[in-house]
């Protein structure tokens, strides 16, 4: 059996290889490592597949993140909610510039912003909200699109993680995750669901004023050259990179199958199972499991972790401590305002999860699982 990993990178490169080589290779030729044809191709073919009039490529999500709150002219203090719940790049883009992150409590279910914390966090200096589409599947976009209007918030999507998935509203219309909002972002981390070689991101938006703006605070505020009207980033995604997302584009829709058809292969063979809880697939968003997570609630999490790694199997605890209690992002809080972030934070453990996982190595994973959580019931 091919040695299990929690991503399997090189394996998905193999299958592309001469393909990607030579594409890589050509853009070395070129020599338009920067801004090239490449990126505007990209670029196009992405505003396609997402349906969206937009789509600014930069350096990474995490800039991504910070740009899009660039956009929007946010005023020193002004308050943003996020998740608790989540990888820190959200909340360090709005602490960065001078903002106050709100977090607020999660779904249980979900692993994504809780609707009634967020009604109950809105205040009069509230300004945007940054929903997380965590794991691989669209937060409640209805809910939260119905509250940002309500109080006229901007909507911030995050979607490094659920590029590909979709959410069905209630009168039926389907949209593609992160472009929803007035603004999304994502990121073509390696171990994204749509990677690139190195680092990458980009912005999304339906509105051509910000999305004007966005194009000139990813190049130093220019939107003449060597005029700067605004204090920007520099901030691209280079040529090689696009070459390679340009790739992988097209076989995005496989990936996100085949990570399904991993997930359905979890989903069977945990079912039933006490103390273990398979993740719950909402019935607004397809997942796209950026992340298997499951939620062991007999207290022995840690050993689960410990007893994986004796048989070789990766595991990892995504994500193992609250924002709030960060050192750098501390939050005074009630515990009672955080029930279901704290409870996740001791029971969530993800398997591997990749394009790649053959039948063998599932077997072998869910055999581990079941064979600790029988003796340990
Ligand atoms: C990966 C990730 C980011 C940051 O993306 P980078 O490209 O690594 O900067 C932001 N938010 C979430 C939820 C992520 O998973």
């Amino acid at each position: 059996m091919k040695k299990i990993q929690m991503v399997d990178l090189q394996s998905q490169y193999y299958k592309i290889k001469a393909d990607v080589d030579n594409a890589v290779l050509n853009v070395i030729d070129s020599a338009a490592f920067i801004n090239g044809p490449e990126v505007k191709s990209f670029q196009n073919e992405l505003q396609e597949y997402l349906d969206v009039k937009h789509v600014i490529p930069c350096a990474n999500g995490t800039d991504a993140l910070q740009i899009a709150l660039m956009a929007l002219d946010l005023n020193e203090g002004d308050e943003v909610i996020t998740a608790d719940f989540t990888f820190a790049a959200t909340v360090e883009v709005v602490q960065l510039l001078k903002l106050k992150s709100v977090l607020i409590d999660v779904d249980y279910d979900t692993f994504t912003i809780d609707i009634d914390r967020l009604k109950a966090a809105i205040t009069p200096k509230t300004k945007a909200i940054i929903p997380v589409h965590l794991f691989g599947q669209c937060s409640n976009m209805e809910a939260v699109l119905n509250v940002a209007k309500e109080h006229n918030l901007f909507v911030i999507e995050d979607n490094a993680q659920a590029i590909g998935s979709d959410f069905t509203f209630s009168d039926g219309s389907v949209r593609k995750a992160g472009t929803m909002g007035v603004l999304g972002t994502t990121s073509f981390f390696p171990s994204k669901n749509l990677g690139c070689y190195g680092d990458g991101g980009a912005i999304f938006t339906n509105d051509d004023e910000l999305a004007h703006k966005i194009r000139g605070i990813v190049n130093h505020g220019m939107y003449e050259r060597y005029y700067h009207d605004e204090v920007g980033v520099n901030s691209r995604l280079d040529s090689i990179q696009a070459t390679v997302l340009r790739k992988k584009l097209p076989l995005l829709d496989g990936y996100n199958d085949a990570r399904r058809k991993a997930a359905d292969y979890y989903d069977e063979a945990f079912a039933g199972q006490n103390n273990i809880l398979t993740p719950k697939r909402a019935d607004y968003s397809t997942h796209v499991f950026h992340q298997y997570t499951l939620r062991i609630t007999n207290g022995k999490r840690n050993e689960l972790q410990q007893f994986l790694t004796e048989k070789e199997i990766p595991a990892m605890i995504y994500y193992p401590v609250a924002l709030r209690k960060q050192k750098a992002y501390f939050q005074e809080s009630d515990p009672k305002d955080f029930v279901n972030t704290d409870k996740l934070l001791d029971q969530v453990i993800s398997l591997p999860m990749h394009t790649e996982l053959e039948e063998e190595q599932l077997k072998y994973i869910t055999d581990a699982v079941l064979d600790f959580m029988n003796k340990n019931n």
